[in-house]
């Protein structure tokens, strides 16, 4: 019997965007994932130098971002789960509820994988997961072995490369331009968009440049 594969996809999701619906997208066709949970964070531990939005603003969004894809589901686990969300946490909340015979998919961007070392119980992360850095095409794999030094030996087999071709976009990115009054559209879906101009989030009180 095949082994079934699941993509989990952490992230602040302050706003959730285009590069991250299509890393996640290239993960599912590439690994052959029957899905991809999205996991927006409850209070994320190297985000504490700025206010994060509501998480129900967030897990809102994310919901809107991926309500057409059969393929991708929200989960509330961590918003749900008090304190810092960890990923090592994150992961067993995953394997207790689909079980031991499948294999789990950590999505990441290749930055945020360059911490990893630093993240909380890394040996037992990598015990129950894999890990999918997502890479701009082109991208240079020394700069993560480098920053694995004597370890990489010992987590390399768990680590996969992910060339996605949306990398440029970034949440603070869109919250700047949302700030400054400058265009956001077609950096993330529509839906999202007009979630934000709704509830007037990252201060988009003001007329966008431009629009009538
Ligand atoms: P911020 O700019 O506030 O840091 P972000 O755009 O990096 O936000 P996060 O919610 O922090 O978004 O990211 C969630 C996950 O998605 C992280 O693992 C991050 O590395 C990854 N990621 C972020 N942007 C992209 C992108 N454009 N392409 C692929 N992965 C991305
Ligand atoms: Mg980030």
């Amino acid at each position: 019997m095949k082994i079934k594969r699941y993509g989990i996809m952490g992230g602040t999701f302050d706003p959730i965007h285009f590069g991250h619906l299509v890393a996640a997208e290239e993960a599912r066709a590439v690994l052959g994932l029957e899905y991809v949970f999205f996991v927006p964070s409850g209070r994320p531990p190297h985000k504490k130098e700025r206010p994060i939005t509501k998480a129900e603003h967030r897990y809102l969004m994310t919901v809107l971002a991926t309500a057409t894809n059969p393929s991708f589901k929200v989960s509330r686990v961590d918003i749900t789960r008090p304190g810092y969300s960890y990923t090592v946490d994150t992961i067993s909340a995953f394997r207790e509820m689909l079980g031991p015979d499948c294999e789990l998919y950590f999505i990441t961007g290749a930055d945020a994988i360059l911490q990893i070392l630093s993240w909380k119980d890394v040996d037992r992360l990598f015990a129950s997961c894999y890990l999918i850095a997502a890479t701009r095409p082109g991208y240079d794999l020394s700069q993560l072995r480098a920053s694995f030094g004597a370890s990489w030996q010992r987590y390399s087999d768990k680590i996969k490369t992910l060339e996605v071709p949306a990398l440029a976009i970034s949440s603070s990115e869109i919250r700047r331009r949302v700030a400054a009054g400058e265009p956001i559209r077609y950096l993330l879906p529509e839906s999202v968009v007009q979630y934000i101009y709704k509830h007037g989030l990252y201060g988009a009180h003001r007329q966008v440049k431009g629009c009538i």
